[in-house]
């Protein structure tokens, strides 16, 4: 496995260690999702500990050359490990194990216990996504658009936000999807103006937007998609706003290229935004990453310098929001490949009014 290799050449010799307990990253690397763990890495072994009562599922499911060891009590059975390894050292992630955790690591642990870098090197690898997990991204995704079809049934003066929410949360379970990505985000009329508006009681009414953000999970992996729909008719003022919405987003994802940078993808969308005089109803940033995290890196915002590269997956959703009034937001993944980007939705990006 390709990240295996890439974690050993992190290590800087044969008696040094990464040990990932975070739940994420032990996921990432052993695909087997489970509450609690650890995988370690050394030049020549990968293991996943886990206890009793994922031993067996972990068995069937874990993939060679990664071995599943079953654990009792985990700091014993790591220094076990650590001591038949010759191990002197062992790096953990410093960007999310706590204070306390790490303190009991220093305490316990045999190696002397490391916290420099090894967050930073994850991060950078999990940038990429390998075909396996775009698959299940775009599985996600399409579990998501089923369900958004449908509901779009639904959608007519009289109903409320929340009946909207649940029904593709319903729908989102039912057509396979793990969970829902996040609070679904299913809101109308003025309330359209609330980038994270919370879905409520009011009322879907005719000549209202009604803004989707929806996602789904598969397999442990994320999608993200915001629609902006008029009900019944749009007045020239909604249509000249979501015009320039979905040329901003277009312009995003055309700068989507890779060897450009995340901040260019921001620039691109934010500029033609500002040029037709809403920058300052454009708060937030354009887009940002997606995996096993909904929100990850990278960050797509004018001051992230990060470098595209192929199959890397991203979001890109400008919007503008008019206190009071209305707001409009599109958004897409992007499977970054070479001079074009893969747009992973298959739903028309057009005005729709339903
Ligand atoms: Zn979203
Ligand atoms: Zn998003």
């Amino acid at each position: 496995m390709l990240k295996l290799q890439d974690l050993r050449d992190f290590l800087p010799d044969d008696r040094s260690a990464v040990l990932v307990t975070g739940e994420i990253n032990r996921r990432w690397l052993s695909g087997f999702p489970a509450s609690d763990g650890a995988v370690v890495i050394t030049k020549t072994r990968s293991v996943l500990m886990i206890d009793f009562r994922y031993f067996e599922a972990a068995q069937k499911s874990v993939q060679p050359p990664m071995e599943v060891v079953r654990c009792t009590r985990l700091i014993d059975d790591l220094n076990r490990l650590f001591l038949q390894e010759n191990i002197q050292s062992v790096y953990i992630e410093d960007e999310t194990v706590t204070v306390a955790y790490c303190s009991e690591l220093q305490a316990a642990l045999i190696p002397e216990v490391l916290t420099e870098g090894l967050s930073a090197r994850i991060n950078e690898l999990r940038l990429i996504k390998s075909p396996a997990e775009t698959e299940k991204i775009i599985t996600a995704q399409r579990i998501a658009e089923r369900a958004y079809y449908e509901v779009l049934n639904m959608l007519r003066p009289g109903v409320t936000e929340r009946r909207i929410a649940l029904e593709l949360e319903h729908l989102i379970k039912l057509y396979g999807g793990e969970r829902v990505a996040f609070d679904l985000i299913c809101i109308t009329g003025e309330n359209t103006s609330l980038p994270h508006g919370v879905p409520g009681d009011r009322v879907v009414k005719e000549g209202d937007f009604f803004t989707f953000d929806i996602g789904a999970v598969y397999d442990g992996y994320h999608s993200d998609m915001t629609r902006t729909v008029a009900v019944g008719s749009a007045s020239d003022e909604m249509r000249m706003i979501y015009d320039i919405v979905l040329q901003a987003h277009l312009k995003g994802a055309d700068a989507a290229v890779a060897g450009s940078t995340a901040a260019d993808v921001d620039i691109a969308a934010r500029d033609y935004i500002e040029s037709c005089g809403y920058g300052e109803y454009f708060g937030h940033s354009t887009g940002h990453g997606v995996g096993l995290e909904i929100h990850e890196a990278p960050a797509v915002y004018k001051t992230n310098h990060t470098v595209l590269r192929d199959n890397m997956v991203i979001t890109v959703e400008p919007g503008i929001y008019l206190p009071g009034k209305f707001g409009v937001r599109i958004e897409d993944m992007y499977l970054v490949k070479g001079a074009q980007a893969v747009d992973l939705a298959e739903i028309p990006k057009e005005l729709t009014i339903i």
